[in-house]
């Protein structure tokens, strides 16, 4: 894989073995200053899926597939009122489930996962959801980006970074993948960002992608992130600042 950012003009007069060992590596404050920009304009960015447990945050996630978040949320209040628990979902006329979260789409595929999903927690975890990564990619219809945000925002556990599709998005525009698979960008963004980083990055890159980046437009003039963005693939409004780009160690490809 080769990243965009690559750090050849700061290392200047270094050898040729140096430059190849920092070759793929974004600058410590380069990063540091990507979340600073984003965190000032995203202040407490999180999850905007409502939940109060993991086996909510769960079934919502599994809704929020192709659907956004306000639409799961105008479901979700009331699911959980009509069903309190693992057992509850499990033992659901699967016909009242389907009617209850249809607005969300794909209700037939989505109704069964939850349904089996929680027949499995019942069955093997006393109707709890498991806080590893490895059990919740196990339940039918989860994969690394829902059991990423269960335990991530539900457990405080940091076991990955959440790709959807604003941050697969962003971060081929952003430069920090090259990547087209969830699962390769997020290798990338692991590699590129400190653990401590990984939960938050994932709601800033949500955050920019709701209101900046977006998918068909992006607003590039009006982006916290226009001075050191390269803008990988987006047509030349609102052009970048080369010089910047040198400053902060950010080169385009
Ligand atoms: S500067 Fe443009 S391409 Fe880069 S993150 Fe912002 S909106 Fe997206």
């Amino acid at each position: 894989m080769r990243l965009i950012f690559e750090i050849e003009k700061e290392m200047g007069s270094e050898n040729e073995k140096s430059e190849e060992k920092m070759k793929n590596k974004i600058p410590p404050f380069a990063i540091s200053r990507l979340l600073t920009l984003l965190r000032k304009a995203y202040p407490g960015a999180a999850c905007s899926l409502d939940y109060e447990t993991p086996l909510q945050l769960l079934v919502a996630t599994i809704l929020s597939a192709q659907c956004t978040d306000v639409r799961v949320n105008m479901v979700v209040g009331p699911l959980f009122q009509r069903y309190k628990n693992a057992k509850d979902f499990a033992e659901a006329d699967r016909i009242e489930l389907e009617m209850l979260i249809q607005s969300t789409g794909f209700y037939h595929s989505k109704a069964k996962s939850i349904q089996e999903s929680c027949k499995i927690l019942c069955e093997k975890y006393g109707g709890n959801v498991p806080a590893d990564l490895d059990s919740l990619v196990q339940l039918p219809g989860v994969g690394r980006k829902t059991a990423n945000v269960v335990l991530g925002n539900a457990f405080g556990i940091v076991a990955g970074v959440v790709v959807d599709t604003h941050v697969s998005r962003l971060a081929r525009r952003i430069g920090l993948s090259t990547e087209k698979t969830p699962e390769k960008i997020e290798k990338d963004l692991v590699r590129l960002f400190p653990r401590k980083n990984w939960v938050e990055l994932s709601h800033l890159l949500i955050q920019l992608g709701r209101n900046s980046c977006k998918s068909q437009k992006p607003d590039c003039p009006n982006c916290p992130l226009w001075e050191l963005c390269p803008k990988i693939g987006v047509p030349t409004t609102g052009a970048s600042s080369p010089k910047l780009h040198v400053d902060l160690g950010l080169a385009n490809n």
